[in-house]
């Protein structure tokens, strides 16, 4: 035997029945965000190098250490496989003057790819669902997409998320305040762990959501960006705070939670659960006015966030217990091959008005005894079994046996108007 390939370290396959739970998923987020208007984007898996080397932030660990990057080895291009997809959305909205007649509300969900150590609720290929908002620059879309955030964790049925939420302000504010964050971590060298030092001129920000107990106590007697906001700013903030009371979206202010890059304003935000150890985050998201420009685009407003499904079905599957597998309606039996063409186009029949029906395969063995059939039939966990035997088929009709209520009840019914008693078996 040849010698078995193994999918890459950190990456998941995922499979029957599991993968009932993402298509379940994937239904819930569809209607929610058809209910507010959002609209989805798909932006290529592969960007230019430089989308996320400028998009994403230089100094950022994903930049930093945690890229696929290669080279294309037809023409040489720098390319990596997208870390998040805030940069892909907006290179898109650019390339093709998304914006041109007004705001847009999109949003994706994806593979993305981190090389991090894979652990719990941390893998190297995972799936973000996120929401962009581009064009809006007010802080009721702020509002909007952290309501839109609770409701689809609610509609998940999930409980005990918390959120926090800080303001970044605007760039002057956050320049005043980073002079002076800069100098009290310099009068705190000795307590700055390695990675401290290392962004205390590139990204001192980013020091203060640390990790690291041996420096929660310093941190915390850091300057506060918060006091640093001014009128414009703290007003920002208060309207998104006033609109989550209305609509019952319960917050806590943290002031640590930042992003590092100067290209975030005014909203900062997560949604938290501390029921899944170390990996709690299950949503982060922020304004990102100054992104555009980066990137090469007019200014415009822009706001969004990532959440992590795997993190979300792992609580979904914490909090609810087992998902019902999927089970057909029915399975058809069928004892001789040569039924199979009668049998397979009432089948269509039926699949074309909504029936779920699964076929005995089983031709290369001459379809195989009754009994093994009614074993697969049970097997399936089908209600019905459809018998498509000589008999029947000589008057024109089909058997459907009840196989799941004890009765083991049969009824004959005629093969061409299986529309008419369709809804039989899907009652
Ligand atoms: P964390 O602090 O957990 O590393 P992050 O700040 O890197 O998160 P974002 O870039 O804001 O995360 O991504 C949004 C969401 O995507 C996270 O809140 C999390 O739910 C999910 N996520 C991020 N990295 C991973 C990963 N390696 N595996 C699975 N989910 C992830
Ligand atoms: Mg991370």
């Amino acid at each position: 035997m040849a010698e078995k390939i193994n999918a890459v370290k950190g990456m998941n396959d995922i499979m029957p029945p599991d993968s009932a739970r993402w298509e379940w998923l994937e239904d819930k987020v569809r209607s929610l965000m058809g209910r507010y208007a959002y609209r989805m984007i798909r932006t290529p898996v592969v960007e230019p190098t430089q989308l996320f080397v400028r998009g994403t932030g230089e100094t950022t660990d994903i930049v930093e250490k945690e890229m696929y990057s290669f080279e294309d080895r037809l023409n040489g291009e720098q390319l990596t496989l997208r870390p998040e997809n805030t940069p892909g959305v907006v290179r898109a909205a650019i390339e093709h003057n998304l914006t041109y007649d007004g705001g847009k509300r999109l949003y994706y969900i994806g593979q993305m790819f981190r090389h991090e150590r894979p652990q719990r609720g941390r893998y190297r290929q995972f799936y973000q669902l996120g929401a962009e908002v581009l064009g809006f620059p007010g802080p009721e879309i702020d509002a909007e997409l952290m309501v839109l955030a609770h409701q689809l964790l609610a509609e998940l049925g999930l409980r005990n998320i918390r959120v926090e939420l800080n303001s970044l302000g605007i760039p002057t504010e956050r320049k005043t305040h980073r002079a002076a964050l800069v100098s009290y971590l310099e009068g705190h060298t000795a307590l700055l762990d390695e990675d401290a030092r290392r962004r205390l001129h590139t990204n001192p920000l980013r020091i203060l959501d640390t990790k690291n107990p041996a420096m929660q106590e310093m941190v915390r007697g850091a300057p506060r960006l918060l006091d640093y906001l001014g009128d414009g700013s703290l007003q920002h903030l208060e309207t998104v705070q006033r609109l989550l009371d209305a609509c019952g979206v319960a917050w806590t202010v943290n002031a640590r939670l930042v992003r590092g890059l100067d290209y975030y304003s005014h909203t900062v935000f997560e949604f938290i659960t501390d029921e899944l150890g170390a990996q709690g985050t299950l949503c982060g998201g922020g304004r990102y006015d100054g992104l555009f420009e980066v990137l090469g685009g007019k200014p415009t407003a822009a706001v969004g966030w990532g959440m992590g499904l795997e993190r979300v079905l792992e609580l979904v599957a914490q909090q609810s217990g087992a998902l019902a597998a999927p089970v057909p309606d029915a399975y058809a039996v069928v004892p001789m091959p040569q039924a199979l063409p009668v049998a397979m186009t009432t089948l269509q029949l039926l699949r074309a008005v909504g029936v779920s029906v699964q076929m005995h395969a089983g031709a290369a063995e001459g379809m195989g005894s009754m009994k093994s059939q009614f074993k697969k039939a049970d097997a399936s966990g089908a209600r019905f079994a459809l018998i498509f035997g000589a008999d029947e088929l000589a008057q024109g009709m089909v058997t459907v046996k009840s196989l799941r209520d004890g009765s083991g009840a049969q009824v004959q019914r005629p093969l061409a108007e299986a529309a008419g008693w369709a809804a039989v078996l899907r009652a």
